[in-house]
């Protein structure tokens, strides 16, 4: 398996190193992974699935380490707004969530004052012990059948608005098949 360094090495770009929420993700990824008993991720397509919660730097981080992509559906996005992750072993059927500690922000300064903000958390989250940025709990993710990578279900179209639907993301209200955009349960507004 790759080291810690050898994925920092991946992430820079120009020679630049990666930003702080990039190393986070990686050595959160590494916990998972070590908590897993997954030595190779690459010896796992398919059966790691990967619930991220929040975007930015972590899905990033995570795809790197894990190999795990949306495209794929080992990577799913739910929005909580928090730096952490469920990691979700479909082989042995287990998983571990691995958040990041909040505390460890205020310490890199007392611990790094020399440096500015952002450098200061870059040296923590490389330099701190797993359990000074994290704290990892197994836990039981209870994933849809069309939610594992590889489900196949056949698509239906809106008997509203005719767009197709697939992944039984359809909803059945008042006998008719809807999308949940016009079930009521739309991002956006048409103009
Ligand atoms: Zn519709």
């Amino acid at each position: 398996m790759k080291s810690f360094e050898d994925y920092i090495q991946a992430a820079s770009k120009n020679g630049r190193p990666p930003r702080p929420g990039i190393v986070l993700g990686v050595r959160m990824c590494l916990v998972a992974l070590k908590r897993l008993e997954i030595d190779d991720p690459n010896k796992h397509k398919r059966s790691l699935v990967v619930v991220a919660e929040t975007d930015r730097c972590l899905p990033d981080a995570i795809q790197l380490v894990t190999g795990c992509r949306l495209a794929n559906r080992t990577l799913k996005l739910r929005d909580m707004g928090k730096m952490a992750a469920s990691f979700v072993d479909l082989a042995t059927n287990r998983a571990v969530r691995v958040a990041a500690r909040e505390s460890a922000n205020e310490r890199s300064a007392a611990e790094y004052p020399e440096l500015d903000r952002l450098e200061a958390l870059a040296r923590a989250y490389r330099t701190f012990p797993d359990e000074k940025l994290f704290r990892a709990d197994w836990v039981k993710v209870q994933l849809q059948p069309e939610d594992v990578p590889g489900s196949h279900f056949q698509r239906v179209v809106c008997e509203q608005c005719g767009e197709g639907i697939g992944f039984h993301r359809e909803v059945r209200m008042g006998g008719r098949i809807l999308c949940r955009a016009c079930a009521g349960d739309s991002y956006y507004e048409l103009l």
